[in-house]
């Protein structure tokens, strides 16, 4: 093996400018939906049932594309609210409402309710963190497994404690360690006993036809199990076209009972007219029906595939007997995490800017920015071109190979 300290010294002397930080899409990949920027083209307005898109109203968003989004987000059409476009605005102003307005079966609003905490499965969103941290809302960690939040700490912490009023969950190739729930799993977070009447599953499935093999993987409908269990109030269901069409420029969506749906469009109705139905009708021209978004998704897998083929190999090479380094090998969305022995992250990411790769922050994957094991790092492979992707991970190679001969 070359020595590690001389390799760091040829890759500073690259010159690199390299970045897996954000869970971007390529430019490649925008180009995908370069039809959607000439669409609904001009003199096309008017919705399937004559609507004209251009007026206000329509709170709801248009029918045609939600009856799209409806079987992958599994949420039944009427259920499903079709926005502008972004999904974590969703997720914020829905928790925003749900701190100055009660909800349905909450005995209170959230501010005037005391501590107010959710759990944060860990490694998990920054940005999830981020919308609690901005509204006081405390953070609670429980870790991950491959199937999910670990659900006897879970079970446990929401049974005895009334101010855990949520939970976050991406529930399918999750960010960032692309986890898939289990049945089992969506089934106990439906069913569970909770301290707090109003208890709410985040249901973020921000990657839900994200597949990066020809293996469609298929999770628990959680609406209906927790309707079944007398929870039908407990998940907000959401999604957006961020990374399926245009990341900016997409549609978000919002899905939970009726009771939810009633409560949560007439708290929206007070801070505009109606969503961007120009848009619904523009990417309903688009995707055309399920099969089309299916299609859609194809062609973004032939893109990106090849890029978490190119991680997992360049790994694989270097760490495959390597005790303490491993890493996830996603089936879909826009992750690997990368795990290395407790303490080395941050070094690593420390090391790699150096040498001219920008890694997203260690510590990023977990709430106010500290991982106590200093151990996770996410890797993000799909905005820089392939041969980037290529170079910035043997650059990431050596930085840890680097760390490892330090310690
Ligand atoms: N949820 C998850 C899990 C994400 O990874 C992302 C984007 N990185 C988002 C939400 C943001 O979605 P949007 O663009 O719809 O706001």
């Amino acid at each position: 093996m070359t020595d590690p300290a001389a390799a760091y010294e040829e890759l500073k002397a690259a010159g690199l400018k390299l970045d897996l930080t954000r869970g971007k899409p390529s430019a490649q990949q925008l180009d995908l939906s370069h039809e959607l920027l000439g669409l609904p083209g001009a003199g096309q307005f008017r919705a399937a049932d004559g609507t004209d898109t251009r007026n206000y109203g329509g709170g709801q968003g248009l029918p045609e594309l939600r009856e799209i989004f409806a079987p992958s987000l599994q949420v039944p059409v009427g259920q499903l609210v079709a926005w502008n476009n972004s999904s974590l605005e969703l997720m914020h102003d829905t928790l925003v409402h749900a701190l100055l307005t009660a909800l349905p079966g909450a005995p209170t609003r959230w501010v005037d309710a005391g501590r107010v905490a959710f759990i944060a499965p860990v490694p998990g969103y920054d940005r999830h963190y981020g919308v609690c941290e901005r509204l006081g809302i405390d953070l609670v960690t429980v870790p991950m497994t491959a199937d999910g939040p670990d659900m006897d700490e879970v079970e446990r912490l929401v049974a005895e404690d009334p101010s855990i009023k949520g939970i976050w969950c991406v529930p399918k190739y999750s960010n960032p360690d692309g986890a898939v729930y289990s049945d089992e799993v969506v089934r106990r977070l439906a069913s569970m006993p909770t301290a707090a009447p109003d208890f709410r599953i985040m249901w973020d499935n921000a990657y839900a036809v994200h597949h990066l093999t020809t293996e469609e993987v298929e999770i628990a409908d959680v609406l209906t199990l927790a309707a079944e269990a007398g929870n039908a109030d407990r998940p907000f269901v959401f999604g957006s076209t961020s990374k399926i069409t245009l990341a900016g420029a997409g549609v978000a969506f919002f899905g939970a009972s009726q009771a939810n749906v009633d409560w949560w469009l007439k708290l929206a109705s007070k801070k505009t007219i109606g969503p961007d139905k120009v848009n619904h009708l523009r990417h309903a021209l688009f995707l055309k029906d399920a099969a089309g978004l299916r299609a859609h998704m194809a062609a973004h897998r032939e893109l990106i595939a090849p890029k978490f083929a190119a991680v997992d190999r360049l790994l694989t090479e270097a760490f495959s007997d390597v005790e303490g380094v491993s890493w996830t090998k996603p089936r879909g969305g826009y992750f690997v995490s990368l795990t290395v022995p407790d303490g080395l992250a941050s070094e690593v990411v420390r090391l790699a800017k150096e040498a001219g790769v920008v890694l997203t922050p260690a510590g990023a994957t977990h709430p106010y920015g500290k991982d106590p094991q200093d151990a996770t790092i996410r890797l993000a492979p799909t905005l820089p071109p392939l041969d980037e992707v290529e170079k910035a991970m043997a650059g990431v190679v050596t930085c840890v190979q680097l760390a490892l001969a330090r310690r």
